[in-house]
């Protein structure tokens, strides 16, 4: 692919750029993209069942992140340098170097100066919910937003799961999420899915052990009663910074979500 673009994946914590877009990374390598993550944090508020040794829960996470990065083939890992705020209603979400907390205008200077010498194509951070309503991730949807321009990016990504469809699987345990959880499938504008690229995404997974609940078995992933069925397909809604910013180079990443078949990618 000549003239690809350059995505800026904008991620809460370790762990968000599998479970959200690790599918979305693999197409976009394959089709010769430039791939930069940025973690705001290090999830050092994430919990686990794990002996950590001598590692702190941050140094342990940021570690995983990069293997899982390193298998999808991401060309740039940053760590932008702020605090997990912890989930809602918690104490963490008052600590003042929390993401949180953060000034959007901070977070766009950290990135303005880190990826001075990058053009930036797309931001992509998540929807409005945060797709499921974490403080940390609601505040990469406004700051996605915010930045986009700060780096001259004419492409924001909102990353998100469909809403209807998950509360039409039945016995997911989804039927009864609300109007907090996702975006609807109206809303969504683009998808990505298929067979090699969820096999990228679940391999990368394999790398975040500290955060695997007990029940999942990251050695034989593929058996996660569900997973391709609920996360199989990464949906988006893009918005244009200017009017004028031209898709087309995104057409070999991204596909309109009315052409998506209803049916998640065979493992
Ligand atoms: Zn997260």
């Amino acid at each position: 692919m000549t003239d690809a673009p350059t995505l800026l994946f904008l991620h809460a914590h370790p762990d968000d750029e599998s479970i959200l877009t690790g599918a979305s990374i693999a197409r976009a390598k394959a089709v010769g993209a430039r791939v930069i993550v940025a973690f705001a944090t290090r999830g050092d508020a994430g919990e686990t069942n794990q002996d950590l040794g001598g590692d702190t829960m941050g140094e342990r996470r940021e570690a995983e992140a990069r293997a899982a990065c390193t298998k999808l083939g991401v060309d740039r890992v940053l760590f932008l340098g702020f605090e997990d705020s912890g989930m809602a209603d918690t104490e963490t979400t008052k600590n003042p170097a929390a993401f949180c907390n953060a000034d959007l205008d901070e977070v766009g200077a950290r990135l303005s100066i880190a990826l001075v010498n990058e053009t930036v194509d797309a931001v992509i951070g998540y929807d409005r919910n945060g797709t499921y309503g974490h403080p940390d991730h609601i505040q990469v949807h406004r700051a996605a937003h915010h930045v986009a321009p700060m780096l001259h990016a004419p492409w924001v990504f909102d990353a998100t799961y469909n809403r209807d469809y998950l509360q039409s699987l039945e016995e997911s345990g989804y039927g009864e999420i609300d109007e907090n959880f996702a975006s609807p499938a109206g809303e969504l504008t683009h998808f990505i899915e298929g067979t090699d690229v969820f096999a990228a995404k679940l391999d990368a997974l394999t790398e975040h052990r500290s955060q695997a609940p007990e029940d999942m078995d990251l050695d034989a992933p593929e058996t996660i009663s569900g997973f391709a069925q609920q996360f199989g397909t990464e949906w988006y809604i893009a918005t244009a910074v200017i009017p004028e910013a031209d898709f087309g180079r995104f057409g070999a990443i991204f596909t309109p979500a009315d052409e998506w078949s209803g049916a998640p990618p065979a493992v």
